[in-house]
């Protein structure tokens, strides 16, 4: 594993979230709600979305950005099916997550072609995990803004103090759950992304919650 994979696997959830909150204050369209990944990306980070045929099944990835940053490839079929604009969006936020966060790191190893990043991927297959994980926190932080997702619970404490005493069995979680439910489309993601922002986030804690 090259030593510019093994620092940059080393950082942690609170060095990405600093990342994204940096990033939000350099693209004020990350402030809007759901984040405009595409205008984003397009318009103001200047890199073009390439749509490739069958990129997932052919590489294993749905989407992948080169080395110079110019180009995002991304799985056609996916990208451009119905009912996956949820999806897209968070596909797109991660990628951009690499972008920011990696950038040095797709300078170094040249990504050019589909061969090329399978390569890269084999020689350092346990620093890509934590890539990976780093750009999907970034992603999520980026989606789901904190201090909206606490403002949104926060005015949401009455009714979860009626479920609890109407349902004395539920559990903390599923709490957790039914509330992602409630409020995930107003980010335009899956309600498990903001499920696990919830749980990531602390937010139940700080509301004290329990
Ligand atoms: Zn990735």
């Amino acid at each position: 594993m090259s030593n510019l994979f093994k620092s940059y696997s080393a950082r942690t959830d609170e060095q990405i979230r600093e990342e994204v909150e940096k990033f939000r204050n350099c693209y004020p369209k990350a402030k809007q709600l759901p984040v405009p990944v595409v205008d984003i990306i397009e318009i103001d980070m200047q890199i073009e979305p390439v749509p490739i045929d069958y990129l997932f099944s052919q590489v294993g990835v749905i989407a992948f950005i080169k080395s110079d940053c110019t180009e995002l490839w991304t799985d056609k079929e996916r990208y451009y099916s119905a009912g996956w604009e949820a999806v897209s969006r968070h596909d797109l936020a991660h990628e951009i997550g690499h972008v920011v966060l990696h950038r040095d790191i797709l300078k170094d190893v040249r990504i050019s072609s589909k061969d090329s990043w399978m390569k890269v991927q084999g020689d350092n297959k346990d620093a890509i995990v934590k890539l990976e994980y780093q750009c999907d926190e970034f992603a999520g932080r980026l989606l789901v803004p904190r201090d909206i997702l606490l403002g949104k619970i926060y005015v949401l404490r009455g009714l979860i103090r009626k479920m609890k005493k109407d349902i004395p069995a539920i559990e903390i979680d599923q709490i957790k759950s039914y509330i992602a439910m409630i409020i995930f489309k107003e980010f335009g993601i899956l309600d498990k992304i903001v499920y696990e922002r919830i749980v990531k986030e602390k937010i139940f804690e700080e509301l004290e919650i329990s």
